[in-house]
C-alpha cells in the first residue's frame, strides 16, 4: 500500500485536548483555508535541486516525491544538511527547482512567471521563519498587516480581529519588536502570516529561536490552526518535540524522504532518528 503522504487519504481533523479548550477561539467565519475533500495543498514529483556545478555540486534534493494532504499538519524531519529547508522552499515557491514539478494546488509552479508566482505566494500561502523578520520602526499590528498593505489588499477586519486574539496579541498592538519578548515577535510573525488566509503555511524551524514554554505556545497555535481552522502546515524541524504536533512526519536523509510515521510522538521521533542514524 503507499505511503499516505503519497496518495493523500482522508484528513484527520485532530481533536484539540480539553485542557487547551480555555485559549482564545480561532475566527470561524468560512474555512476557505482548507484544501477541498483532503486533496493536496501541495505536492512534488521528482523534486531534483543541485546546488553549483562539476566536482562542487550538491545534490540538495534527489527525486523527492511527496505530497502535503490539506488540513494537515506535516512535518520534515533530518539531520542538518539532509535538504529540509531545500524542500520547503521550493515547496513554496521561494526556490527552483533543478528538476521535477511542484504543485500549489492545482497549479504548477514551474508554468508561472515570476510575477504570477508572487501572486500566488501572496494569496496562497504564508510563512514563517526562525527569524521572525519584523520590520523594528513598525508596531506589532502594523508589521501583521504590512503584506496586506503593500499588495493592496482590503484587510478582513473580522479575520484579522480573530487571529489577534488566537495568538493573544490584543494587548500588545501597539508595540515594536524590540519592546516584545521572542515568542511575543514569532506570534506577530505567525499572525502576519494568517492574516492574508492562505491555503498553506511553511515555517522553517519556527520555534528555533524560543524558549522552551514560548515554543510549546506556539506549536499548539499550529496545532489548533490545523485541527480548528482547517489549515495546512508544513514545518519543517529537527526537534522532535516539535514534531510530537505534527499529524505526520517525513524523515530526510542526502536529498531523500528515506521514511515517515503517522501520529508521531516526541519518543516515537526520537527512536527513528536514532535507528536511521544506525
Ligand atoms: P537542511 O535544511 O536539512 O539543513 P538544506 O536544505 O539547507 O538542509 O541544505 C541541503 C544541502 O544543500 C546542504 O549540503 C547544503 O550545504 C546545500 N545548500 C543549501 N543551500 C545552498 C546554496 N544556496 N548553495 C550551495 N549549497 C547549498
Amino acid at each position: 500500500m503507499p505511503a499516505p503522504w503519497l496518495t493523500g487519504g482522508e484528513i484527520e481533523m485532530t481533536t484539540p485536548p480539553a485542557d487547551r479548550a480555555a485559549q482564545p477561539a480561532f475566527p470561524t467565519t468560512t474555512p476557505a483555508v482548507s484544501a477541498p475533500n483532503g486533496a493536496a495543498a501541495a505536492r512534488a514529483v521528482g523534486a531534483t535541486k543541485v546546488y553549483g556545478s562539476g566536482e562542487t555540486a550538491v545534490r540538495a534534493l534527489d527525486e523527492v516525491t511527496v505530497e502535503f494532504p490539506g488540513g494537515r499538519f506535516t512535518t520534515i524531519m533530518g539531520p542538518s544538511g539532509s535538504g529540509k529547508s531545500t524542500l520547503l522552499h521550493c515547496v513554496a515557491g521561494l526556490d527552483t527547482l533543478t528538476s521535477g514539478r511542484v504543485w500549489i494546488g492545482e497549479v504548477e509552479l514551474g508554468a508561472l512567471s515570476d510575477k504570477q508566482l508572487t501572486v500566488l505566494r501572496r494569496e496562497r500561502v504564508g510563512f514563517v521563519f526562525q527569524s521572525y523578520n519584523l520590520l523594528p520602526t513598525l508596531t506589532a499590528l502594523e508589521n501583521i498587516t504590512l503584506p496586506l498593505a503593500l499588495s493592496g489588499a482590503k484587510p478582513d477586519r473580522g479575520w484579522l480581529d480573530g487571529v489577534i486574539d488566537a495568538v493573544g496579541l490584543r494587548d500588545r498592538l501597539s508595540h515594536r519588536p524590540a519592546e516584545l519578548s521572542g515568542g511575543q515577535q514569532q506570534r506577530v510573525a505567525m499572525a502576519r502570516a494568517l492574516a492574508s488566509r492562505p491555503r498553506l503555511i511553511f515555517a522553517d524551524e519556527p520555534t528555533g529561536n524560543l524558549d522552551s514554554r514560548a515554543g510549546a505556545e506556539l506549536l499548539d497555535f499550529l496545532r489548533r490552526a490545523v485541527g480548528e481552522l482547517g489549515q495546512t502546515i508544513v514545518m519543517v524541524t529537527h526537534d522532535p518535540v516539535a514534531a510530537g504536533y505534527a499529524d505526520t512526519a517525513l524523515f530526510l536523509a542526502d536529498g531523500r524522504i528515506v521514511d515517515w510515521m503517522d501520529k508521531p510522538t516526541s519518543q516515537r521521533v526520537l527512536d527513528r532518528i536514532k535507528a536511521l542514524g544506525e
